[in-house]
C-alpha cells in the first residue's frame, strides 16, 4: 500500500505561494548592445564595458551584439565586441548575424569563430536589404531569407539558434498572419527561441503570442523592451522598425520632448508597467534594447526584478 499524504487546503495554498515566489525569482533578461562606430582607439568600447558592468549585479542571461547588415568589417566588429564583453565581464554573448550577401563558407567561418570564443548561440537574421548599393548587389549570396540561414546553420552545426519576431508584423509582410507563418517556418527549421522587435503596446504582443501558440510555435518568445530616454531617437527608431507608439504615450513624449528628465521618467514608468504586465501574462524573460546605456535599464531592473 502507498503511504500517501493528503494535503489540506492550507498546505496547498502555501505550496502555490512558494511556487509563485520561485517563479517571480526566475525572471531572466538579456541586454542588446551594438559595437561602437568610429572607435579606432577603443574608447567607446571601453565605455560600453563600464556601462554593462553597472548591470552585472543583476546577472543577465546573455548580452546580444548586433551585426551591421552586409557592411564591411561587421563580422570583426561584432566578434571583437563579444570577446571584450566576455573577457572583461564574463557575460555569455549571443552575436547577431545578417545573411544578406553571405555565402555558405562565410557563415560556417563565422560560427566557427563564435564557438572558438566560447559562445554557443547566434541570432540568425536576414538583415535589411541595401537599396541602390551596387557593391552589395554584385556580391554572391546563398541566402534569401533568415529561414534559409536557420536551416543551413541547423544542418551544419550544433549552435543554438534564435530568430527575430515582429509583434506588429515585419514591414515587408503582407499581414501579421503571413509573417507568423514565416515565424513558424523559422521555428520548424531549427530556431529555438524568438527575440521580438521592440513594442510599446503589450496588447500587440499578447495577440502575437496567442497567434503563435495557435500555430504550434512552442519555443520561448522573448519580448523586446526599449526604455525610452529620447523622443526624437525613439520616434526615428519606430519609423525604421515598424513599431507603433500608443497615442497617449506619444502625446506625453511630444509634450515633454525637450525636458530630458521628464522623458526619462516617462520612459522608466512605461517600461516598468510593460514588464510588470508581461510578468502577469506569464512571461519570464525580457530582452532590453539598451542602446549601450545602463542608467534606465538599471532603474527598471531595480524595480522589476
Ligand atoms: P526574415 O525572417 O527573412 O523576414 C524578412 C521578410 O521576408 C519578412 O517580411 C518575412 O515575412 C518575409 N519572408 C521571410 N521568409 C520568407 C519566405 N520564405 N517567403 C516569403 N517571404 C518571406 N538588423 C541588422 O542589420 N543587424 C542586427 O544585428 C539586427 N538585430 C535584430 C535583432 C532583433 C531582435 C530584431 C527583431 C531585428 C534585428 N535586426 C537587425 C533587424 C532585421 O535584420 C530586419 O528586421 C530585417 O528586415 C529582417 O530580418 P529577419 O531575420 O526578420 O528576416
Amino acid at each position: 500500500m502507498y503511504n500517501c499524504k493528503v494535503m489540506n487546503v492550507e498546505e496547498i495554498e502555501k505550496k502555490i505561494y512558494v511556487k509563485k515566489i520561485e517563479e517571480k525569482k526566475k525572471l531572466e533578461f538579456s541586454l542588446e548592445v551594438f559595437p561602437p562606430k568610429d572607435d579606432s582607439d577603443g574608447e567607446k568600447l571601453s565605455n560600453l564595458i563600464i556601462e554593462l558592468k553597472k548591470l552585472k549585479q543583476y546577472n543577465p542571461t546573455l548580452v546580444s551584439i548586433t551585426y551591421g547588415a552586409g557592411g564591411l568589417g561587421s563580422r570583426e566588429k561584432t566578434l571583437e565586441c563579444a570577446k571584450k564583453i566576455n573577457e572583461e565581464l564574463k557575460f555569455n554573448c549571443m552575436p547577431h548575424f545578417t545573411c544578406v550577401n553571405s555565402t555558405n563558407d562565410f557563415v560556417l567561418n563565422y560560427i566557427s569563430e563564435i564557438t572558438k570564443l566560447g559562445f554557443n548561440h547566434i541570432l540568425a537574421l536576414r538583415g535589411d536589404k541595401i537599396k541602390d548599393d551596387k557593391k552589395q548587389s554584385n556580391k554572391k549570396s546563398h541566402f534569401e531569407y533568415a529561414s534559409d540561414l536557420i536551416k543551413f546553420i541547423k544542418n551544419n552545426s550544433n549552435i543554438n539558434i534564435s530568430a527575430a519576431g515582429y509583434p506588429e508584423g515585419h514591414n515587408e509582410a503582407k499581414s501579421l498572419d503571413d509573417d507568423l507563418k514565416i515565424l513558424k517556418m523559422k521555428t520548424d527549421y531549427g530556431a529555438n527561441s524568438i527575440y521580438t522587435q521592440l513594442f510599446f503596446d503589450n496588447e500587440k504582443f499578447y495577440i502575437y503570442f496567442e497567434k503563435a501558440k495557435k500555430l504550434n510555435i512552442n519555443i520561448p518568445i522573448i519580448p523586446g523592451i526599449l526604455p525610452i530616454t529620447s523622443f526624437n531617437q525613439t520616434y526615428k527608431m519606430t519609423q525604421m522598425c515598424h513599431a507603433s507608439i500608443p497615442k497617449k504615450l506619444f502625446q506625453k513624449l511630444e509634450k515633454y520632448q525637450n525636458e530630458k528628465e521628464a522623458i526619462f521618467e516617462i520612459g522608466y514608468e512605461h517600461a516598468c508597467n510593460q514588464i510588470k504586465e508581461l510578468i502577469k501574462f506569464g512571461i519570464n524573460n525580457i530582452h532590453f534594447y539598451t542602446l549601450n546605456k545602463s542608467n534606465i535599464t538599471n532603474n527598471i531592473l531595480k524595480e522589476c526584478l
